[in-house]
């Protein structure tokens, strides 16, 4: 499997004083599944937001390092530019236009790409057979359903995008565990059958550990820790030094 993206030991501050990653290597191979796994505060969204290059120009900044994405030197292209060329990204707090149609926003997530019609209905059809709930809500305002069904319309509207690598800061945040299942497999399913590859920022390891092939661990803005998320799965040692579990 080729690297897809490689996150070579950034450094990124958001001011002289506040220094947020320190040393983050992360590797994603085309067709993989990574979980990036840290308490609150170990520089997890930092580094996605590094990686789609959307840290603050005038304060946050990689300072060191370097991030490649499917051979480009992200740093060196915009936001929408990544997006393009398959780097999108699922903000966290599952972010939506509360006042248009949740199949508005979702259409939303294809116009930079230019598509006629019957691609976007085509894209359409696969979000809904993903997240079937969707396709019964299709009408209804994004501000008046359900906190799950507002993290599958923003799945849905990245995926509209066509990703080659989906990045998501804490998928499961505030959704109830079946929501949270629902969820994982359908993110497992977009992985097995479409070889889409993940990148997902997580603090509820046990459930981050169970979806993804590798994971790694940051503390204090550094990888601690790197392998296959079988291995770590069973390593309570592991969860309690480094995750703040019990
Ligand atoms: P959480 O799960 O709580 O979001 P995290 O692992 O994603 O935690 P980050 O949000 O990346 O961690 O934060 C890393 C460090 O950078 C923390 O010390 C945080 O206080 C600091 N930080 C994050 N965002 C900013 C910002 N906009 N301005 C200044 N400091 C920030």
């Amino acid at each position: 499997m080729s690297n897809l993206l490689e996150i070579d030991a950034i450094h990124a501050s958001y001011s002289e004083t506040i220094k947020a990653l320190s040393g983050v290597s992360i590797r994603v191979r085309d067709g993989e599944i990574v979980a990036l796994l840290g308490s609150n505060g170990a520089g997890k969204s930092t580094t996605l937001k590094a990686v789609s290059n959307l840290l603050p120009a005038e304060r946050g900044q990689v300072k060191s390092g370097s991030i490649v994405f499917d051979g480009r030197d992200v740093q060196r292209h915009s936001p929408a530019e990544l997006v393009r060329a398959g780097l999108v990204q699922v903000l966290e707090g599952r972010h939506c236009f509360k006042s248009l149609s949740v199949e508005e926003n979702l259409v939303s997530g294809a116009l930079g790409r230019g598509s006629g019609r019957a691609d976007i209905a085509r894209d359409l059809d696969h979000v809904y057979a993903t997240f079937p709930r969707l396709r019964d809500k299709r009408h209804t305002s994004a501000g008046l359903i359900s906190g799950g069904e507002q993290q599958m319309t923003a799945i849905g509207r990245a995926l509209m995008s066509r990703p080659r690598l989906l990045v998501l800061d804490e998928p499961s945040m505030g959704l109830a565990p079946m929501v949270i299942q629902d969820i994982f497999r359908a993110l497992k399913k977009l992985n097995r059958d479409n070889g889409l590859s993940l990148l997902v920022a997580e603090q509820n390891s046990t459930v981050a550990l169970q979806f993804a092939d590798v994971a790694t661990v940051i503390e204090n803005g550094r990888t601690v820790l790197s392998g296959p998320a079988a291995e770590l799965r069973d390593r309570a040692d592991i969860k309690a030094f480094y995750l703040g579990e019990s």
